[in-house]
């Protein structure tokens, strides 16, 4: 094979690499906020966990309170009973203190039932907060993970270029110049070998004499096609 093109195989391979090297950088914010977000998830469910918790509360709270102030007007009522005149009054009195505590049996029968809620609320709560509190540790390795990644990358990176540098260093300069047109058009692989009789890379039928030259390998040869650069690969 041709100096020129092997140093030319060699620099492709460092700016594939660095292509790899890019795509995975450019994608690390993505997957970082992935995990982030799944995170905000929890937080949420626990914090809406946590507002239903306290507002079961409040509802058995206000029921207290109407229990309450409903046990009070009985006390009343019961006092008024010695002052009444008349049987009518007293049977008034009678049934609307059996209303109230109608109620009362009501609101406790209500209450119990929040009460039962709350309880699940509670056992719903914890379960979210171990949920999340696993899910922050998760998170936090795995954010971890992708700045050690992000290091690595960055080494990896400078490796590549000062590599790619030395390379190209001895290759002609009208030859980097038409290996970097052909990348830039392409974008994936300037250079491809002859495959089946045709160009590696657009893959269309190659002419048998492109092919007998590819071989030979005593010029470079171009796909009449795509103009990427033909190697045969022995
Ligand atoms: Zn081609």
């Amino acid at each position: 094979m041709l100096k020129v093109l092997e140093d030319l195989l060699v620099l492709q391979e460092h700016d594939r690499r660095l292509a790899d090297l890019r795509r995975e950088m450019d994608d690390l914010p993505n997957r970082k906020a992935m995990a982030e977000e799944r995170l905000s998830d929890q937080r949420r469910r626990v914090a809406e966990a946590e507002e239903a918790r306290k507002k079961n509360a409040a509802a058995i709270k206000q029921i207290e309170i109407e229990i309450e102030t409903l046990r009070e007007q009985i006390g009343r009522l019961t006092r008024q009973q010695f002052e009444v005149k008349n049987n009518d009054q007293y049977r008034a009195l009678q049934t609307e203190m059996a209303a109230h505590r109608d109620s009362i049996r009501a609101l406790e029968d209500r209450e119990i039932e929040l009460m039962e809620e709350g309880e699940a609320r509670r056992g719903e709560m914890e379960r979210l907060k171990d949920a999340l509190a696993e899910a922050e540790k998760e998170v936090a390795a795995q954010l971890d993970a992708l700045e050690r990644r992000a290091a690595v990358i960055r080494e990896e990176w400078a490796k590549q270029e000062s590599e790619r540098a030395a390379r190209a260093s001895s290759v002609p300069a009208e030859w980097m110049a038409r290996y970097e047109r052909i990348m830039k058009h392409h974008r994936d692989r300037a250079i491809v070998p002859v495959e089946n009789q045709a160009c590696g890379g657009c893959h269309m039928k190659l002419p048998p004499q492109t092919i007998q030259d590819t071989r030979r390998a005593q010029a470079i040869v171009t796909c009449g096609f795509c103009g990427r650069l033909l190697y045969w690969k022995a």
